[in-house]
């Protein structure tokens, strides 16, 4: 068998180098790649190209807010340590924290998640639902294209052969909002893969008419689903049954889920109705309806 060269560069420069002059396979945490590779049981994966390890790249983890307050995660941050760290948005630490058991957190990476380009992906979600965008780079510079137009669709993103993703750029977070939500259903407390995850925001005007609201939904589709067609529905207006109705009608028709289509239609309606009719209550916590044990902007419990 022929030997593939492995690269493991000490810097981001290094790697874009790198990238810049042969076909590499980025690999970080190696979760998805060592899936996708693997062999029968005691043979190690086989790649067909090169592999460059960037998972240990310092520029890849770090987690700040830039100057216009906007929440910055370094592509290569594990899940668990965007789970614990404040500085990111709740509903993506409720993504993070729900996603695998805790072996799997922290190895898993948020650029992997993206790349991996998996309708049932979790932090997709969320990054939808914020208008996240991801930071591309290359010798030739960086650019910065939203997660929701990154993501072309099943298994396919806009990732030029030279470039790496380095940043996952957050400009909203709970604070934006009055009420937020967050729900995965999966099979089991730990390494469930998502049957359904609906993620939501909402503000309110003094009047008590909408100013904002958002709602996104993974595996309902070939991507993560969100539609501000849908959300226009109710913005500029007070919530009441019926258009509350007509958002959770017009979402139905965004959706198109394969597997156990009605199951997954009936859950996101209801969890579109829970959302904004409880919302419309204006009751005093800011959490509606997430799971048990997770506080509004402390680091969730995780789950082993
Ligand atoms: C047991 C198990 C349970 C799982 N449970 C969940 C779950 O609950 N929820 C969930 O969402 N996923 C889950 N996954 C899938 C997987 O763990 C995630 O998609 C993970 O985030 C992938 O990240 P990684 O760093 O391991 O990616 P890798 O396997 O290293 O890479 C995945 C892809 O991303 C590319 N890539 C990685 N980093 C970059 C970069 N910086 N720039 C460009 N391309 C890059 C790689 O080349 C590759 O194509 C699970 C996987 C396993 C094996």
């Amino acid at each position: 068998m022929e030997e593939l060269k492995c690269y493991m560069p000490k810097t981001l420069k290094e790697a874009l180098e790198i990238k810049a002059k042969v076909d590499v396979i980025p690999l970080a945490g190696g979760s998805d790649l060592m899936v996708s590779h693997k062999r029968t049981m005691g043979l190690t994966p086989v790649f067909e190209k090169p592999v460059m390890i960037i998972r240990n790249l310092p520029e890849l983890k770090r987690i700040y807010r830039n100057d216009k307050g906007e929440c910055c995660i370094g592509a290569g941050c594990t899940s668990e340590e965007i789970a614990e760290n404040t500085l990111c948005p709740w509903h993506l630490r409720q993504a993070a924290s729900r996603m695998g058991a805790i072996g799997l957190r922290n190895s898993a990476t948020i650029a992997g998640n993206i790349a991996n380009a998996s309708p049932k992906g979790d932090t997709p979600g969320p990054l939808y639902l914020l208008d996240a965008r991801v930071k591309l780079s290359s010798v030739r510079g960086d650019r910065e294209e939203l997660v929701s137009d990154f993501i072309v669709k099943f298994r396919q993103i806009d990732l030029q052969p030279d470039e790496l993703i380095t940043e996952i750029i957050v400009p909203y977070s709970e604070d934006d909002f009055d009420y937020i939500f967050w729900h995965k259903v999966g099979t089991r407390k730990a390494n469930a893969i998502s049957k359904i995850t609906v993620s939501q925001a909402i503000k309110f005007n003094k009047d008590d008419t909408v100013a904002d609201y958002r709602v996104s939904a993974t595996a309902t589709g070939a991507k993560t689903n969100r539609s501000r067609d849908v959300e226009n529905i109710i913005i500029g207006k007070k919530i009441t049954p019926e258009l509350t109705e007509q958002v959770i009608e017009a979402f139905d028709k965004v959706i198109s889920p394969r597997a156990m289509p009605e199951f997954r239609r009936e859950a996101t309606r209801r969890m579109i109705r829970r959302f904004l009719s409880e919302s419309a209550k204006r009751p005093k916590g800011k959490v509606i309806d997430t799971y048990e044990g997770y506080s509004v902007t402390g680091a969730p419990t995780p789950r082993s």
